[in-house]
């Protein structure tokens, strides 16, 4: 795509003005400033105009006119995602949705919500409190990122185990495509004839239309919930403790694992009382029908002994479930006292092999120098490496980004792929040769296309092009010119 001249945005801004008024068009360098990268914050690319619209008639205008110029547009919501996917890394505009955040309906007879796309995760799930019904994916940015980025990346959480993926707990989208056209794919019940396009659309990161609505499953509280605490002396044997639970017949709603290097700083963070001898802690939460529970809660509790688990803790009561929480929501943040920046990667590989990964991980770390902590979706095999270092060390950068490709095509080699839950966006676009073919890329070519032929939404991410790597109009990024893609 060619870029526009200056003079040319000074003409789109003053369209963009006329349709949505001056308040919601920024143009300054420091308001721009503010969107120059999502929480991945090696790419960096400052957008030319910052949108905010509030309504979907108001995106309309906005990809009329980004049509009628031909600039690119890059959706964002809350800007959390971990894989450059909300960056502009081509410039245009920057369309930010935060200010449509209106639970609009929530059915309790039918067990969904109606929404706009802007509001929280965890806003949905307030919402629907009364009902005692929520909304299942639960990413740990959950009060902070908004349901249309959660659609777009396909969001997990701690729950994805038992609860699944954002695209099983949405019905129906509402988009405005790349031309203006205003169209729904599924509704308050998905549809269950045709081509599977609310499937299309979640995970397609912002290049298939921009979602301005959504009608999302709700289901209702557990009768019974346990949470328990387990520390082992090596992650091998917590990663053993896993899949004997699974093989048991016991499906926990979440299985989440931390190491010694995390479990350190948070505890110095937050001061929990976390054992720190131990080199793994490992959360599991069963929940279900009163009857029954007991019965999971023995098998895990065997479970975790037969492997030698040294210490376990069951949560008495919501306060100790919230603390026990909270040693492994707060890890990543927890971890910015050791490096001021953290690069974390979010590979999957099966269950069954997370001991090797680990210690693959451990051994291409110590190779690049690189300090790598672990946090890990145990129970479904989805691991999130952590690789801390300092943006302004352009060596360190460089080693930073060869240990990640490495340890990503590693997940790959070992029968499982590139992300579990954060998407490709800008960081991944490289490797998705090496985990798909030719002809698997071309058909996601061929799809986007049809919905986008001038590939104006979020051009340069998800679906590589031969030029994918600095492609012609990206702005010059750090991962590019350290040739690490
Ligand atoms: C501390 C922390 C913890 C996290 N934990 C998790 C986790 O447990 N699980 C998980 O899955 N992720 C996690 N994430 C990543 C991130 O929060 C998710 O990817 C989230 O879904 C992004 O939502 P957002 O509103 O911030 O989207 P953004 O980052 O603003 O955008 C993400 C992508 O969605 C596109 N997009 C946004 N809105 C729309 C729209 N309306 N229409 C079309 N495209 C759109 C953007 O173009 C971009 O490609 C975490 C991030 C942080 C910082």
């Amino acid at each position: 795509m060619t870029r526009l001249k200056p003079t040319k945005y000074k003409e789109l801004e003053a369209e963009l003005i006329a349709a949505l008024t001056a308040q919601y068009v920024l143009s300054s360098v420091v308001d721009l400033a503010v969107y120059e990268c999502d929480g991945e914050s090696m790419d960096v690319a400052i957008p030319d105009l910052v949108v905010l619209p509030s309504s979907t008639e108001d995106v309309q205008k906005v990809m009329q006119l980004a049509n009628k110029y031909k600039v690119p547009v890059t959706a964002r919501g809350a800007g959390t995602g971990l894989s450059g996917g909300a960056t502009a890394i081509m410039g245009g505009i920057c369309l930010v949705l935060t200010r449509m955040s209106k639970v609009m309906a929530v059915d309790a007879d039918e067990f969904y919500a109606h929404v706009q796309v802007g509001v929280t995760n965890v806003a949905v799930s307030q919402a629907a409190a009364k009902h005692s019904l929520y909304f299942a994916p639960d990413p740990s940015s959950q009060i902070a990122s908004t349901i249309g980025g959660n659609i777009a990346e396909n969001a997990g959480g701690a729950h994805t185990l038992k609860y699944g993926l954002t695209t099983n707990n949405v019905l129906g989208v509402k988009v405005v495509l790349a031309n203006g056209d205003i169209t729904t794919f599924g509704g308050a019940v998905r549809d269950s004839l045709g081509l599977d396009l609310v499937g299309v659309f979640v995970g397609s990161e912002g290049t298939i239309g921009i979602a301005t609505e959504a009608w999302v499953r709700l289901i209702p509280r557990a009768q019974a919930v346990e949470t328990m605490l387990a520390y082992f002396p090596s992650v091998e044997k917590g990663g053993q403790a896993v899949s004997d639970i699974v093989a048991h017949g016991v499906i926990p709603a979440a299985m989440e694992m931390i190491d010694k290097l995390t479990l350190n700083c948070v505890e110095d963070s937050l001061s929990l009382g976390l054992n720190r001898q131990a080199e793994a802690l490992l959360i599991v939460e069963i929940d279900g029908p009163n009857a029954g529970i007991a019965t999971e809660r023995e098998t895990v509790e065997q479970c975790v002994r037969a492997h030698g688990c040294m210490e376990i803790t069951w949560a008495s009561d919501e306060k100790q479930r919230a603390s026990i929480w909270k040693a492994r929501k707060m890890s990543f943040g927890a971890l910015g006292r050791l490096a001021p920046h953290g690069y974390v990667l979010d590979g999957v590989i099966p269950r069954s092999k997370l001991s090797e990964a680990i210690n693959e991980i451990a051994v291409i770390g110590k190779r690049h120098e690189v300090l790598i902590a672990n946090v890990y979706h145990a129970g479904d095999g989805n691991l999130h490496p952590c690789l801390l270092f300092n943006r302004d060390n352009e060596e360190q950068v460089k080693q930073v980004l060869l240990a990640s490709k490495e340890i990503l095509e590693m997940c790959v080699r070992l029968g499982g792929t590139l992300s579990g839950e954060h998407g490709i966006g800008v960081e991944k676009i490289g490797q998705m040769s090496f985990a798909f073919a030719e002809a698997d890329l071309d058909a996601m070519r061929t799809l986007r296309s049809a919905f986008d032929p001038d590939l104006i939404l979020n051009p340069g991410k998800l679906v590589p092009t031969p030029k994918s790597c600095g492609e012609s109009g990206a702005r010059p990024l750090l991962r590019h010119r350290l040739s690490a893609c």
